[in-house]
């Protein structure tokens, strides 16, 4: 039988040759390999400043604290995402302020944005959600307008655009995760990209300790976190970024495969935007209302074939309902539905198009038995 997964990283001999290096150099914590993984996501976004952190997580928590948002602040953030996203929101004491999405393209619906801005307000956090920019334009003039940070959560969006400007590239803040689900690895780890010298040397400040160098001397300036990466992940990842675009060249064509295939099929379909290229770090569908999601799950695993649900509705998990009460069904019907009727289905570099074929013609048959 087959066994095609849902995701797999692709991990080749010379990315573990690489770890291999650094592992046998002694030097294994924030060292050059840091600096290169650096200088290539400088490239790779055409930021001019990259600074890397120890996780996904950790680059939203420590852009957020080192902005100063915190207590009685508000940031809004997309319903639709994977909890960190709120969840750093949440650890610097602020609130998260959810907006619904667009089941379009899952991202933050730009149309609602305004209305939940508030006197509170201090930033507005899109998601460049599976792996396709959100619409930043409306957001960007609201930000203008209202005085407020863009601190874009690009976790999965590495190597994506909007608008022919590259995800990260003319941005103050956009943040990535390199988590194995991610386009490129480093196991755990995260990059900040930012147009602004002082935001990334107060990032640099607050990864380490608070270290810094005052008239040449080192000394402890703040109260700072240890969200350093090591080398070796660095050596990991930096040898696979000479892959990511042949990586999503690949899954550019799985997507148009599925899209043709899927075509006929009764379900809300992803796409590229006139105003963003899709990078596909997900392929994700919404099934039609009535149909069991978790029926047709497993029936795809027993042709082999691994599926899941793709994101979270943020406000419709236990800590953000019993915190807020939210009624999120009601509130904020795309991202529901996408958290109950959204299928992430098999899209990585490894898959061979005609693996991706069994997928769509599998799932096909399920969904015209199941309906
Ligand atoms: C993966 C992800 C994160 C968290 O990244 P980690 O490296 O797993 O901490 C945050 N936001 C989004 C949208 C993500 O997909």
């Amino acid at each position: 039988m087959k066994n095609i997964p849902l995701f797999i990283p692709d991990i080749q001999d010379s990315d573990i040759a690489a770890v291999q290096d650094v592992l046998r150099s002694g030097m294994l914590v924030q060292g050059k390999y840091v600096e290169q993984l650096e200088a290539a996501f400088c490239e790779i976004t055409g930021a001019a400043h990259a600074v890397a952190v120890s996780n996904g997580t950790a680059t939203l928590h420590l852009m957020l604290h080192v902005l100063g948002i915190g207590k009685g602040d508000e940031v809004i953030v997309p319903a639709f995402s994977y909890v960190a996203t709120a969840n750093a929101v949440e650890l610097v004491g602020a609130t998260p302020v959810f907006v619904d999405v667009d089941t379009r393209n899952w991202n933050i619906n730009t149309a609602a944005i305004e209305a939940k801005i508030t006197s509170k307000t201090k930033a507005i956090m899109p998601v460049h959600e599976f792996g396709l920019s959100a619409d930043l334009d409306p957001i960007r003039d609201l930000c203008v307008k209202y005085k407020l940070h863009l601190l874009e959560d690009a976790a999965c969006a590495v190597g994506s655009t909007y608008k022919e400007v590259k995800t990260g590239g003319n941005s103050f803040a956009a943040s990535f995760s390199l988590h194995p689900r991610k386009a490129i690895t480093s196991g755990e780890g995260g990059i900040i990209v930012t147009s602004d010298a002082a935001l990334a040397a107060q990032l640099r400040v607050y990864r380490n300790h608070g270290i810094s160098y005052v008239n040449g001397e080192m000394d402890f300036v703040a109260a700072g976190f240890n969200y350093r990466m090591t080398d070796f992940q660095a050596a990991l990842v930096l040898n696979q970024t000479h892959r990511l675009h042949s990586q999503i060249a690949h899954k550019r064509k799985l997507a148009a495969l599925y899209l043709n295939q899927l075509k006929d099929l009764n379900i809300i379909m992803p796409s590229d935007m006139e105003y963003a290229e899709h990078t596909w770090q997900t392929f994700h569908v919404l099934l039609p209302e009535g149909v069991n999601r978790a029926a047709v799950i497993a029936a795809l695993k027993e042709k082999g074939i691994g599926a899941s649900y793709g994101a979270q509705c943020i406000p419709d998990t236990r800590f953000y309902k019993e915190k807020y009460g939210y009624d999120a069904a009601a509130l904020f019907p795309a991202a529901y539905a996408g958290f109950h009727r959204g299928l992430a289905l098999p899209m990585y570099p490894l898959l061979a198009e005609e693996d991706a074929k069994y997928v769509a013609e599998n799932l096909k048959q399920i969904i015209e038995e199941i309906q």
